[in-house]
């Protein structure tokens, strides 16, 4: 059986908490919608923070708020940043470096939550039983040119097929935004 799925290939950006927005942003801040992505309720907001390091780079939003503030950067924005960023799942902040984070009206010094994200295969409850996959699952997947690699399965309510790697990544590997991979069995 064939199942293709959609590729997102993400820029570096910061997932936020309410207590961080509201000292970057200021009291009672709401995110602004750019654009909707794949994933349900998700969504890119208008709105970008500083990186301050060694050099500083702006980051994008990504709504909604989630209990904890996270970071992730691209494999080359360490050297710019002059920090060193293990690569991790998502939601796996141990042991990860913290930055400093300016806002319009404040800035955070975040102890920890700086990651490079491990690339991976989104998929729906439903997708994964037909697939027999479950969350932290590894699969093999091939892209339409050919090249193929090894991912882990991130799924539940609120995920759609998609597979996801970072700009940095998705260069190397020569794959972009709508391209498609598969599952090899
Ligand atoms: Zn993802």
């Amino acid at each position: 059986m064939k199942y293709k799925i959609l590729v997102g290939v993400s820029n570096r950006h910061v997932h936020i908490s309410k207590e961080h927005l509201e000292i970057l942003f200021g009291k009672g801040y709401q995110l602004k919608v750019l654009r909707e992505i794949r994933q349900p309720r998700q969504y890119a907001a208008e709105e970008t923070v500083t990186l301050l390091g060694k050099q500083d780079l702006q980051a994008r939003i990504v709504g909604p708020l989630r209990e904890k503030t996270q970071v992730e950067i691209l494999t080359t924005d360490q050297y710019v940043l002059g920090i060193k960023v293990p690569k991790k799942v998502s939601g796996d902040l141990d042991n990860t470096p913290g930055i400093k984070i300016k806002g319009p009206k404040g800035i955070i010094n975040l102890e920890n939550g700086v990651i490079i994200a491990e690339k991976h295969l989104h998929l729906s409850q439903e997708e994964s039983e037909k697939l027999n996959l479950s969350n932290g699952s590894r699969v093999n997947l091939v892209h339409e040119n050919g090249t193929k690699f090894n991912a882990i399965v991130r799924s539940g309510k609120d995920h759609l097929s998609e597979f996801h790697l970072d700009k940095d990544e998705a260069e190397s590997l020569n794959i972009k935004t709508g391209d498609y991979v598969e599952i090899e069995y």
